[in-house]
């Protein structure tokens, strides 16, 4: 990770936000859709619903057209309300500060809610997302495809303070450099990635061919 934090020395998250409520709305416009499509959309949200009283008054009908260009608008769309409307019956209207009450939210899951925990209400969250999961396995610095058994890992391997960084600089990583065609030729890690070494990387990149070495 030291090596990788070289390499990426300013991973940090990619969506704009001010507050808690913000990231996550920011977070559940993100899914299946760039970082930088959702922060084109958010600013006129923001303002039109600057907390979740104003958007749990919205409408589907309101609320569609607006995020229409992130994808999946209609269930985005249903998760913002169901989200809203949850906030201010369970919490007066206040994001919640733990794991257990952000999952309990429509459209929140464990890595939405490390993501707002690890980001915006400081406490530490180690979101796992589909780059954490491929570059940690690639690497070799954790086993298996299940989110959550990811996160233990990686969790237990790192000081709770770290591991936002972590989350960052694997997604950074993820998205620049070990892409699912790997560039490993850029990669500060390769002397030590399991992937590169066992040879396994050469078959996803032809340019690598001949370059592991043990
Ligand atoms: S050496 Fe290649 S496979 Fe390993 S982490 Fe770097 S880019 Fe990914």
């Amino acid at each position: 990770m030291a090596l990788l934090e070289k390499q990426h020395p300013n991973a940090d998250t990619e969506l704009h936000f001010t507050n808690a409520y913000e990231l996550l709305v920011a977070t559940i416009l993100s899914a299946q859709c760039t970082d930088e499509r959702v922060n084109q959309v958010t600013p006129a949200l923001f303002q039109r619903y600057p907390n979740a009283r104003a958007l749990a008054q919205a409408t589907t009908q309101d609320l569609e057209p607006q995020i229409q260009s992130t994808g999946f608008f209609r269930a985005k769309s249903r998760s913002l309300i169901g989200m809203a409307t949850a906030v201010v019956e369970r919490h007066a209207g206040h994001i919640p500060s733990t794991m257990e009450a952000l999952v309990e939210l429509p459209g929140v899951g464990r890595k939405t809610a490390n993501v707002v925990l690890g980001h915006a209400l400081g406490v530490p969250g180690l979101p796992v997302d589909r780059h954490v999961l491929r570059v940690a396995n690639r690497i070799g610095i954790a086993r298996g495809d299940d989110p959550e058994l990811v996160e233990q890992q990686l969790g237990a391997a790192m000081r709770p303070k770290d591991w936002m960084r972590t989350s960052d600089t694997l997604i950074l990583h993820g998205r620049r450099i070990c892409r699912p065609r790997p560039l490993c030729d850029r990669c500060a890690v390769r002397a030590r990635c399991d992937f590169f070494l066992s040879g396994k990387a050469a078959a996803l990149n032809p340019a690598l061919r001949g370059k592991a070495r043990r």
